[in-house]
Parts: structure tokens; C-alpha cells; sequence
């Protein structure tokens, strides 16, 4: 399996907007506006390394649409990362703002770089330059980057640094920051939080009793060890999970301390006690009532399909299902939630986050859990109804939920002459 997007991923974004604009009589003008990306920036910068040497990195910015609020979405730092898999996340993230209901539109940035090559200095040099070359793009009104995949609280503190230092303090600029510059409690472990909260609701409308149930993770970074660590207070057996160097499986249910503190001893979950080892492809075919794909694109192909046993699939990774695959579980009768819906709770809590920033407030963590819980309980109510309603797997429901929102906040806008 292509753990990148190899030219297809944006392709794919736009057959499903496609068909959704066709099934829904959606305008031309509105379809055509989606299919594209408003912005894109590739920058190529030096840095210099800690040897003395300088490496030229290429990095992106696209903004998507930003129809229905300032752009926003994350920063990978990924060695695999191109172009059109920027625009197909970019394009995902105005979908999610939009099946959430936050004033948002999409957009992605990445820069080509192994982040765990670097040292922490050449991280900073490197995150520094990146943000100044992108400073054009970026602002508190305008496109409003996050953490993604090989980004951290403490890279996000940096750019908010970089863009104060060019624009005035500016905490709004970035979300996920570290507490101590105006990022959100709740805000680091919310998009694991929001996929155990809709997790949950899949089960219940399943019939599948969370107390006892199997679940099977792929990836333990950020949103895969959040999502096990609180499910498994909710009472479900984490019977595998796995990074990029391999997984660990036990039925009976793994350790989730010792799994963390082995990761943090070794850099892996690979290894920890009463385990056996899996092979990523492996964990994903595993018996288990619902399996969260928590890593990278395309895990989930037309080739392995058929092989997933498990009843509920929650994509906590952006687009983790091919389109192919996805007809496959569906006629299959396993629940999948969609990326757009299952790992939102991150961009709900980065919206938190900014509405504090922007009033210059802080919340205490219930109020963030609070809110973070009733939004994705509504979403996910709302996605399910009209999926009921159009006979129409979940997926659909939600970029149904999503476009519906968006055309009429175009319609709305007009056309400037
Ligand atoms: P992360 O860097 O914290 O963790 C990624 C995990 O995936 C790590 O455990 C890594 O070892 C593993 N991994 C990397 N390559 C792999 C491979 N080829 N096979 C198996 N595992 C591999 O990143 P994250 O923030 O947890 O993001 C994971 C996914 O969730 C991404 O698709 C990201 O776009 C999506 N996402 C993240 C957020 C967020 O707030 N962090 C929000 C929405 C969606």
C-alpha cells in the first residue's frame, strides 16, 4: 500500500465532489470553484545544518476555498509529501470545517524533510524559514495553519514566533500551540477525542457494546495513542496497534502504560511485553470490532478491502480509504466514519482556540470537552440522519452535509463583477 498520494489523492477529492454536485444539482459555478484549488505557493528555501552545509527544502501552502471563513488546516513534515496530496487535504479541510459548521475554509501546508533526521536546532532554522516564505499567505484572517503529521505544539510556537516578529504578536495566526502562547487546554489530545466520541456513537447506532469491544489502531502518534488511551477508559480492549516500524497485537488486550512508556524508552511500539508482532498490512485484517486507521492515505485499497473484518471503521488519518474500497466495505455492511466527521475534533478545538485568542480569553478544559463533545455529538446526528434519509453510506452524507453548506454560502456571497 502507497502510504502517499501518487498523483491520484487530489483526483479522487474531486470524483467524489463531482458526484456529490451532480446528485445534489449543485451549480456549475459552485462545482467548478471546488474542484480547483484557490491558492497555491511552493516556496524552495535554505537552511543551514548543523555540519555547516545548506539544504534546500521545498515546501507548499494551498488554500483550497475560503467561502465560508478564513482558510485553515496543518503543516506536514513528511519526506513522502507532494503537491497533490497537499490539495486533496487541503480540499478535505474545507470539507470538514464545513460538515462541523465551524467559519472556516481548507486549506494544507507541508515541507519535503524527514523532521526525525533533523536536530532540534535545524527543526527551528528550518520551521523559521518556512514561515517567513509563507508569511504572505498566512493570518488570523486569512488561512490559519496547525500541527499535522511530523509537526508539534513547539514547531507551531516558532511560526507564531516567525509571523509576530514580521507582523506584531499575533497568537491567532496558529493554532495548537503550546498553553504558555495561547494554545488551548484540550486542544493537543482533541482529534483523538473526537474520534473516541464519535467511535462511540458508530457503536452504539451499530449495536456493538463499547464495554469489552476489540479495537485495532494503526499509527500511535498524536491522534492514534489519544484515541486508545481513552477508549480504553471507556472500557474497550486495545487489542493491537502500530507506527511506522510495525505493530503489536494481543486479543486479550495490550497494556496501553507500558505501551506508551515503551514507545517513549525506544521511539516504537515495536517490541513492548505480551505481545506478538504485526505487520501494518496485518493489523488492518485483524478480527476486532472497529479498526481507526490513524496514520497516513491509502491504507485501505481495493486489494485488502474484502479482508477487513472489523464493523466499524473510524478514519482518525485523513483519507486512510480509497474510493474503491470504500464501495467494497460499504457493500460489505461495515460503518465507516469518514475522515471528514471521525477526526474533526481537531479543527473544532483549533477553532476554540482562536475564538480564546481572538478575545484574548482562556477556557478552562470542560468548557473546551464541553464544547468539543456537542459539536461532534450534532455532527455526527446530523450526517447520520441524511444518510438514513438519501440511503446513502456516511461518507456521502457528509460531503452531502458539507456542499450543501458551502453552495449556499457562495450563493450567498455572489459573484464579485
Ligand atoms: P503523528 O506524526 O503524531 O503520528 C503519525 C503516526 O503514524 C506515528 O505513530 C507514525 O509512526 C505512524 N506512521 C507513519 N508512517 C506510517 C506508515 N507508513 N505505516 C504505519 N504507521 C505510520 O501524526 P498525527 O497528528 O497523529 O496524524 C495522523 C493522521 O491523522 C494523519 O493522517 C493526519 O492528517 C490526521 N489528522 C491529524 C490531526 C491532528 O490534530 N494531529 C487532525 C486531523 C487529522
Amino acid at each position: 500500500m502507497s502510504s502517499h498520494a501518487d498523483g491520484e489523492g487530489f483526483e479522487n477529492v474531486r470524483k467524489l465532489i463531482n458526484g456529490i454536485c451532480e446528485r445534489m444539482n449543485i451549480s456549475e459555478t459552485c462545482r467548478l470553484r471546488l474542484i480547483g484549488c484557490e491558492r497555491e505557493l511552493t516556496v524552495r528555501f535554505p537552511v543551514k545544518l548543523d555540519n555547516g552545509h545548506v539544504g534546500v527544502f521545498t515546501g507548499y501552502r494551498v488554500m483550497h476555498n475560503d467561502t465560508r471563513g478564513p482558510a485553515k488546516g496543518g503543516i506536514r513534515y513528511h519526506p513522502d509529501v507532494n503537491l497533490d496530496e497537499v490539495r486533496a487535504l487541503a480540499a478535505l479541510m474545507t470539507l470538514k470545517t464545513a460538515v462541523v459548521n465551524v467559519p472556516y475554509g481548507g486549506a494544507k501546508g507541508a515541507v519535503i524533510c524527514n523532521p526525525k533526521e533533523l536536530s532540534l536546532a535545524e527543526l527551528e532554522r528550518l520551521t523559521r524559514r518556512y514561515a517567513a516564505e509563507i508569511a504572505v499567505l498566512i493570518g488570523p484572517n486569512l488561512d490559519i495553519p496547525a500541527p499535522d503529521v511530523g509537526t508539534n505544539p513547539q514547531v507551531m510556537a516558532w511560526i507564531m514566533d516567525t509571523y509576530s516578529q514580521m507582523r506584531g504578536y499575533s497568537p491567532g495566526v496558529i493554532t495548537g500551540k503550546p498553553l504558555e502562547v495561547g494554545g488551548s487546554k484540550g486542544r493537543f489530545e482533541a482529534t483523538g477525542r473526537g474520534c473516541m466520541i464519535t467511535a462511540l456513537l458508530a457503536a452504539k447506532h451499530v449495536g456493538v457494546n463499547a464495554d469489552g469491544s476489540t479495537v485495532a489502531v494503526q499509527g500511535f502518534g498524536n491522534v492514534g495513542a489519544t484515541v486508545a488511551r481513552l477508549l480504553a477508559k471507556e472500557g474497550c480492549l486495545i487489542t493491537a496497534v502500530s507506527d511506522s516500524r510495525g505493530g503489536v497485537y494481543n486479543p486479550n488486550g495490550l497494556d496501553l502504560e507500558a505501551l506508551v512508556a515503551h514507545k517513549t524508552e525506544t521511539g516504537s511500539v515495536v517490541g513492548v511485553k505480551n505481545a506478538e508482532p504485526v505487520t501494518n498490512a496485518e493489523l488492518l485484517e485483524l478480527p476486532c470490532d472497529v479498526l481507526i486507521p490513524s496514520a497516513l492515505e491509502h491504507q485501505i485499497v481495493e486489494a485488502n478491502a474484502a479482508s477487513i473484518k472489523a464493523r466499524i471503521v473510524v478514519e482518525g488519518a485523513n483519507g486512510p480509504t480509497t474510493p474503491e474500497a470504500d464501495q467494497i466495505l460499504y457493500a460489505n455492511g461495515v460503518f465507516v466514519v469518514p475522515d471528514v466527521l471521525a477526526n474533526a475534533g481537531g479543527v473544532i478545538v483549533s477553532y476554540l482556540e482562536w475564538v480564546q485568542n481572538l478575545q484574548v480569553f482562556c477556557w478552562d478544559e470542560s468548557q473546551v470537552n464541553g464544547y468539543l463533545h456537542s459539536m461532534m455529538t450534532n455532527a455526527f446526528a446530523e450526517v447520520l440522519e441524511l444518510s438514513a434519509l438519501e440511503k446513502a453510506e456516511m461518507r456521502t452524507a457528509a460531503y452531502m452535509t458539507a456542499l450543501r453548506r458551502l453552495a449556499t454560502a457562495m450563493t450567498a456571497r455572489g459573484i464579485f463583477p
